[in-house]
């Protein structure tokens, strides 16, 4: 039966050694227990590092049985790798530039990336050994960006999930990362991404647009043929865990022991990793703020303040950790008082039994992040407020702030914003706090974290399928030859050829897509077939068709319809067209033009259309969408349609329809064979009124009324040059 891996940095045990014995400690995580659900069912399994260093076969593999039992597999990794790829790679890159801190603590080493490369190799061996097709993988997180593609690149039919626990960063920041574009290759290897809030896709989609060739459309991405979905998926918490500890022994024993002590006073609770992202200094210098502007505060509010020690070895973080102890120290000398200490700082961690207690008892709790993915201690926060009651203050920088909508939002840069918004949660009337916080309460029960797990996994199946639909309908080379066969036994066949983006690639410069050499062969072939009608129809300028295919005995189709040419005949225009209208849109357009450099006009006989191939990227696509709005009306009014093509807006006549000049190509007349093969919107008024019995193909992958689609005009061009080939060989050898 088909499994599911999941793959993490970290297993959700923790390794330790004593005399000689290797112990297991669970870790308490919100994901653990999540995604529990998952790993613990059947033969699914959670691959990861155990947190310790391994040297020792014979210790590995015992370690390996032991943890077989739990259904997880470890990845060992010497202290060097771990060093390199986690400490130096991870959190010296890849950490500070997601959360905005580039320019200050990101070190871009070169060994460091070579670990990283190194160690998600070593993560797929892993994974190649247990995985089977049909399986699925979900990887998380930054450590470990690049498995998706090495895991796609010896298994390409593996379901591959991706989720990313930190901000993705806007594309200016992330594009300072020396090795962007093979990280962004890394993450594409997955069939869907996920992220905490819409911000991050956005920023995602946008950054993978601009550094690989990939194209978007909302937020499904195609890369080399293949769809991957961007979604956002707030991660929530196990809310019930929350909501029932305030009623364990242990818990009401140190609410107990917190009011006894600090019953005068409001309680403002804050709990942090030591981290630079979490803006624990800020907050600091706010509360400082405060006491010193709002002095009717003192004996009145006490901070409790946990810092939970993280990766204080390190420099910058021993530094920082030596800053708070600082800043504490320095606000506690100057305002405490014989009965009050402003700020009760711990630099440690708690049981989750004194978390819950403080969660309860405290009638404020801050959380200021300069930038957080999610924050989970907010949402913890919320789910322990069983009575409705307590405020929450909440960093617009953290993910958190998108849902919990609810809460005391605060720019944490904003020392007198935060440092009022404090006050005014502490003396928030009991009504208001208990409207916000049910909201905030039925949001937090409602995305919990199995919520979560299980809409991820729902979305992944979906992208699975629709990427299977996909494949039907692509031109593989089993319908590439019942489409030669049906060619083959037929007499009397039309067929249908858009020309830009279908038989050539888009060139930056119109004028330059003249037809190749070979271009040349393949129609000739085509056209040296009595059977075959062949059709020329394009948006093209009927001067320019005429220059490029006079000499082949074709129709031609020009200005999506506006003008038709019967080989061997004049240029006949559709009758009772108006082009007066130009004069009016003409001005409208230029100004497009003087504001967007390397944008221009086409005037065709009865269209106008905006090119905006070799503007900026993002600028042209802003401009064309504005444009549209800005001619929505005046187009209705004078029975105009805007067409948004590829990097054009066009406008034209409404009666001008590459359907209709198709259709009367076709009428009366019996053939056996139809085909039609077009890349834009406008033919998808072809495919759309061709009979059934046509055989319609899109260039291209995206949405489409189109039968079947293939991937480039070379492929268009080799179907049309396999017809060709291999009617002649029937026909020869009869
Ligand atoms: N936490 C903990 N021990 C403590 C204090 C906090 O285990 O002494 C937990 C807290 O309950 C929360 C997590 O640490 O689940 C912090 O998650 P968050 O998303 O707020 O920040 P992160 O550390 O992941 O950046």
């Amino acid at each position: 039966m088909a499994k599911t891996i999941i793959v993490s940095n970290r297993l959700p045990v923790k390794i330790t050694e004593k005399d000689g014995e290797y112990q297991m400690i669970p870790s308490e995580g919100g994901l653990a227990t999540g995604l529990g659900s998952i790993y613990k069912q059947g033969d699914n399994v959670w691959i990861g590092w155990p947190g310790h260093e391994v040297t020792n076969k014979k210790d590995r593999e015992k370690i390996t049985d032991q943890l077989k039992e739990q259904s997880l597999i470890p990845v060992f990794l010497t202290q060097e790798e771990i060093t390199q790829y986690y400490e130096g790679f991870s959190n010296n890159v890849l950490w500070p530039v997601f959360h905005y801190y580039a320019s200050t603590y990101a070190n871009y080493e070169q060994s460091n990336w070579d670990y990283y490369q190194r160690v998600n190799a070593i993560f797929k061996d892993v994974v190649l050994k247990v995985a089977e097709p049909g399986d699925t993988i979900w990887v998380h997180d930054y450590q470990l960006l690049l498995l998706p593609t090495l895991i796609r690149k010896e298994q390409p039919e593996l379901s591959i999930g991706f989720f990313l626990h930190i901000p993705f960063p806007s594309y200016e920041m992330f594009r300072l990362i020396p090795w962007r574009a093979e990280l962004m290759e890394g993450i594409l290897g997955s069939d869907m991404i996920g992220f905490h809030t819409y911000d991050d896709v956005r920023h995602f989609i946008n950054a993978a647009t601009r550094i690989l060739p990939v194209n978007s459309s909302a937020n499904i991405l195609t890369k080399d043929d293949r769809t991957i979905v961007a979604e956002a998926f707030p991660i929530g918490i196990d809310d019930k865990k929350y909501a029932s500890l305030p009623d364990e022994p242990e818990v009401k024993k140190n609410i107990k022991l917190i009011r006894d002590t600090f019953g005068n006073t409001k309680l403002v609770l804050c709990v942090d990793r030591l981290d630079y992202s979490k803006g624990i200094l800020q907050r600091l210098q706010a509360i400082e703020y405060m006491l010193e502007h709002y002095p009717e505060t003192k004996e009145k509010i006490t901070f409790y303040m946990i810092v939970v020690p993280s990766r204080d070895t390190v420099p910058q973080y021993a530094h920082l950790r030596d800053e708070i102890d600082k800043r504490v120290g320095g606000i506690n000398s100057n305002y405490r008082t014989m009965e009050w200490t402003p700020i009760h700082y711990f630099y440690r961690s708690f049981p989750i039994e004194m978390l819950s207690a403080l969660y309860s008892t405290s009638s404020v709790c801050l959380v200021t992040p300069m930038r957080d993915g999610m924050n989970l201690v907010s949402k913890e926060y919320v789910a322990s407020r069983v009575y409705n009651d307590g405020v929450l203050i909440l960093s617009e920088m953290a993910g958190a702030s998108k849902e919990l909508i609810d809460a005391l939002i605060v720019n944490p840069n904003n020392t007198e914003e935060v440092a009022k918004t404090i006050i005014r949660g502490v003396y928030m009337p009991l009504e208001e706090q208990r409207t916000r916080m049910k909201q905030m309460r039925q949001i937090v029960a409602k995305f919990n974290i199995s919520h979560w797990v299980k809409i991820f996994m729902d979305k992944l199946n979906e992208v699975k399928q629709l990427q299977r639909s996909m494949q039907t309908r692509y031109v593989s080379a089993n319908t590439e030859q019942s489409i030669i066969n049906r060619y083959i036994k037929t007499r009397k066949r039309i067929i249908f050829l858009d020309y830009d983006g279908t038989l050539v690639d888009f060139k930056s410069n119109i004028e330059q897509a003249s037809p190749d050499n070979d271009l040349h062969t393949i129609l000739r072939h085509l056209c040296e077939d009595p059977s075959n009608h062949v059709v020329l129809i394009s948006g093209r300028k009927h001067e320019n068709l005429d220059t490029w295919f006079d000499e082949y005995d074709i129709d031609l189709v020009a200005e999506h319809g506006a003008w038709f040419k019967k080989q061997g005949t004049k240029w006949h225009r559709l009758p009772g067209l108006s082009s007066q209208w130009k004069l009016e849109l003409l001005p409208i357009l230029e100004t497009y033009v003087d504001r967007t450099p390397g944008s221009f006009i086409e005037d065709k006989s009865y269209s106008l259309v905006w090119h905006y191939r070799k503007a900026q990227k993002g600028l042209g696509e802003l401009r064309a969408g504005e444009l549209m709005n800005n001619l929505k009306y005046a187009a209705i009014d004078k029975g105009l349609q805007l067409l948004p093509g590829n990097k054009v807006v066009e406008i034209k006549n409404v009666e001008i329809n590459k359907g209709k000049a198709a259709l009367t190509i076709v009428d009366n007349e019996n053939y056996d064979f139809i085909l039609a093969l077009g890349d834009d919107y406008t033919d998808e008024d072809v495919f759309k009124a061709l009979p059934d019995s046509a055989i319609t193909i899109k260039i291209g992958n995206n949405v489409s009324a189109a039968k079947f689609y293939m991937r480039s005009p070379n492929e268009a061009r080799n179907l049309l040059r396999h017809l060709t080939e291999q009617s002649h060989v029937v026909h020869a050898d009869k």
